[in-house]
This record gives C-alpha cells, structure tokens and sequence, in this order.
C-alpha cells in the first residue's frame, strides 16, 4: 500500500494497494508523489540488471473516479513504440478482457527529474472501487497458461499429436516438446524422407507476443483444416512453445533465472546454467543427424520492442542461389498474412548475434536448411493501403501464427515436395472457414516483387483461390 509520507491513521480507499507478487509480474518499487501521481519502478531481470522493460501489475483499494497519472520511470531501452502510439494494456475484475489503453492518455519523454531517462507515464481514470485493475507491457501469456492450453490439447486424445518433457528448467518447470504428424504410414511416400520443421517460442520471457504466435501455429496444426491435414501427412512439426519457462514465471523481460540471455549461449550451453536451452540444442543436432527426416527449417519466434508488423530474420549465404531459396518462404508468408512484412524481412551476419539459435544453427545445418527468427511487433502492423497502424491483439497474433502454418503448404508446392495435384483442396472447402475473410485478396502488398518472384505469387495465390 503506498500512503502519503508520514501517514499513520487508517489505510482509506484511495491509498492505492499495487500488487506483481503473481506469476508473470513484474513491479520493483512504488514512490508517492503526490495524491495523484506514483513513480513506478520495473524490477530489473533476476541476477541481470540491464534489462528492465516488462511490467504487469495490479491496483486496488481506488476510490471511485480517481485520476491518477502512473510514471514508469526506469526503463533499460530508449527507443519505444511508445513514441508512434504504443500503450500498456489494461483489464479489470469486471472487465477481464485485455484493452489497450487510448495512446492519447500516453506520454513517452526524457524526463529531467530522472537523470534524463525515458519516462512512460500514463493517466488513467479508475471508475469502479471494487474492481483490481491490473496494468502490463504486452498481453501476458504465462507458464500456467500454456500448461493449461496443453494439458487441453492433450485430453483430445489426437493420434497425430505427441506431447513430451524434454526437459526441466533450473527451477524445475516443465521444458515441453510437442510433435505434430500423422501417424499412418500408409501416407507417407516411403521413397521420400519426411521434411521436418522446428520452431520454438519464449527464449526471450517478456516477448508474449511470440507465444500466442505460437499457440496460433499449434492450433492450425492439429486442427482438421485440409491444408493442416495435408501437411501432418508429409512433414514432422516439432515445437518447443516455451523456451525459458523460468524467465516468463519471474516476469522478466529478457533473462533466465540466473540472469543470462539465452539467446546469446547457443554455442556452448552448459547442462547447468542453460539446462532448457542444452535440451533443445540436443534435441536439434541429433534430428540434424537422422538420415530418416529432412530438417528443413528452423523458426525461433520473439517480439520486436521498436518495429511494426510481423517480419523475419534470416542468415547471409556467399551463393546467390540460396540467399534466393532462403527469400522464398518469407515472400509466400508475405502473400498469405496481412500483417507481415517482407521489406522488414532482412538478412544478416551481426556478431553480437552470433550465439543466437538462428545464426548458430544456420552454421550447423546443412545448405538446404533455413533458419530464421520470426518477429512480430509489440505494438502494430501497417495493413495494406492504410497509413494508420492496426494494434495487435491477442486474437491477430494467434492469426499470424496460422498463417505461418498455413504457407508451408505453399512452401512444399512451390519445391514440388507436396504434388498440387494430389493435394488438391476441394473448392467448396475456403480457408476463410478457418482464417478470417479479411485474408483474402491481400497478396503482394509490399509491391517488392522481381519478375520471377511475381510469377511464384501468380502461382501461389492460384493455389490459394482453390481452397
Ligand atoms: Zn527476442
């Protein structure tokens, strides 16, 4: 409870009661000003103070119209989205769904009475006393959360799909491995390997964004789309939804419990300290060695502190021909969903990300395996012409995982793996029934396209008038 300097008489309604000791929280300090105005503090990451950018928090005991302006005063980073009409999120207890806050109440400044650091300070209206209104960064998706999404998706007894424990973090939290394919062999070409995709999400806890993308992709996969079955019947989806389960418990923004990024520890893990990350890496270089699978891509999902819309990362290759290649599933993603962007997409051979997953398995796997970083802003995308930014949602981020899904179908077309004729989808049956109507017609909207590029979209979006 924070009350006014030297106040000693009865807690009344109106002295706010801030609250983050809760899964996923994250609030260091409270300082009063004044009747209406609070600093807010983030709690740096565990064992690493560089890293103070995710918040979650709740507030009780208000008084009913209460205007208040909160400061969170300490941020790590100075660039923000903030600045093009980023804004917290907010629910109460009798309004549970997320919103984001109007960005008009949001002001993002260097402010003089904090050494010049970057202030964000927000005014809000509380409006019903009995409500705890809880504030954060971005959406939370928690640990129990995805425990819970699993252990449902398990109860539907899915023969195509295979949960395991591949592991246990340094506090002992379930490190989960799903596989998604389908089980009859009488479907597989035995004269074809089967293609594998790994993909995994939450190396970097406070990017909660990346985890509904994921859950996203896990939703199409096992569901009974056409375009889903199709693709369990031919390549092997392995996903990892949560990397660093730790770090998303203790609600920090970028570490593990013990204060590394793990994202930086690729090279070496050590079965100790990055317990979660070794597992994984294992688990990656001996599917690398299996001459029964074909690993063809490797996708780790985050999300973007100061960029717009979805985007990807890729490697630097010498040979043209596979910096071409490596274009090709971004570009068929660029076609199928609205919000991603393949001018944001770009290549590169950064040291300082060296010991990320992508760089380092990029180096590991052979010359026909793609690794990429799948981006997806905190804040917004730019949908096709609008000049105003469409916010995410929870629900938009889910979409974007489906439409990565849905465009290795694309993807094996194009290669030739998955013969278009035999995958013919019936016409009657429009991905629309799965994928919202504004999905249609939004193909090659960032107008980068080379003449043979365009054909392969020609081709692509043909392929798609069919479903
Ligand atoms: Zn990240």
């Amino acid at each position: 409870m924070v009350t006014p300097r030297g106040y000693t008489g009865v807690p009344r309604k109106g002295h706010l009661v801030f609250d983050a000791c809760f899964e996923s929280g994250n609030l260091g300090r409270v300082d009063y000003i004044s009747e209406f105005e609070f600093d807010l503090f983030i709690r740096p990451d565990t064992c690493n103070p560089r890293f103070r950018v995710w918040f979650n928090f709740t507030v009780e005991n208000v008084r009913e119209t209460q205007r208040v302006i909160l400061n969170i005063v300490n941020f790590s980073k100075t660039k923000s989205l903030y600045r093009e009409g980023m804004s917290p999120v907010v629910k109460s207890t009798s309004r549970p769904k997320w919103q984001r806050l109007p960005a008009k109440n949001v002001y993002y400044y260097r402010c003089p009475d904090h050494r010049r650091n970057y202030v964000m300070s927000f005014a809000f209206c509380f409006d019903r006393e009995d409500d705890v209104y809880q504030f954060a960064y971005c959406y939370p998706y928690t640990y129990s959360r995805l425990q819970h999404y699993l252990d449902s998706l398990e109860r539907r007894n899915l023969d195509y799909l295979q949960r395991e424990q591949l592991g246990l973090s340094v506090q002992q939290r379930r490190l989960d491995l799903l596989t998604i394919t389908s089980p009859d062999p009488a479907l597989q070409n035995p004269k074809k390997e089967k293609k594998l995709v790994v993909l995994t999400a939450r190396v970097h806890p406070g990017e909660s964004p990346a985890s509904f993308v994921c859950q996203g992709v896990i939703d199409f996969l096992v569901s009974q789309h056409p375009v889903a079955q199709l693709l369990r019947d031919h390549v092997i989806f392995k996903i990892v939804p949560m990397l660093n389960p730790d770090g998303v418990y203790l609600g920090n923004y970028r570490c593990s419990l013990m204060g590394f990024d793990l994202n930086r520890h690729w090279q070496e893990p050590s079965l100790w300290a990055h317990p979660t990350l070794y597992a994984v890496k294992q688990l990656i270089v001996q599917l690398s060695q299996d001459p029964k699978v074909g690993l063809e891509f490797y996708i780790d999902v985050h999300a973007h502190s100061t960029m717009m819309n979805g985007f990807m990362y890729g490697n630097v290759f010498e040979e043209e021909e596979r910096v071409q290649r490596q274009a090709v599933f971004p570009r068929l993603l660029c076609n199928n969903a609205a919000d991603f962007s393949f001018s944001n997409t770009s290549f590169n051979r950064d040291m300082v990300k060296a010991g990320t997953g992508r760089r380092f398995l990029g180096g590991l796997l052979d010359d026909t395996s793609y690794c990429y970083t799948l981006e997806v802003s905190f804040y917004s995308y730019m949908a096709a012409g609008s000049t105003a930014p469409v916010p995410y949602t929870e629900d938009t981020y889910m979409k974007l995982g489906r439409n990565v899904a849905r465009t290795f179908l694309d993807y094996y077309k194009h290669n030739h793996f998955i013969d278009e004729n035999k995958a013919q989808i019936p016409s009657h049956i429009n991905s629309i029934e799965v994928l919202s109507k504004d999905q249609q017609g939004n193909g090659n909207r960032n107008g980068r396209s080379s003449g043979g590029e365009r054909a392969a979209e020609r081709k692509s979006q043909g392929v798609r008038r069919d479903y």
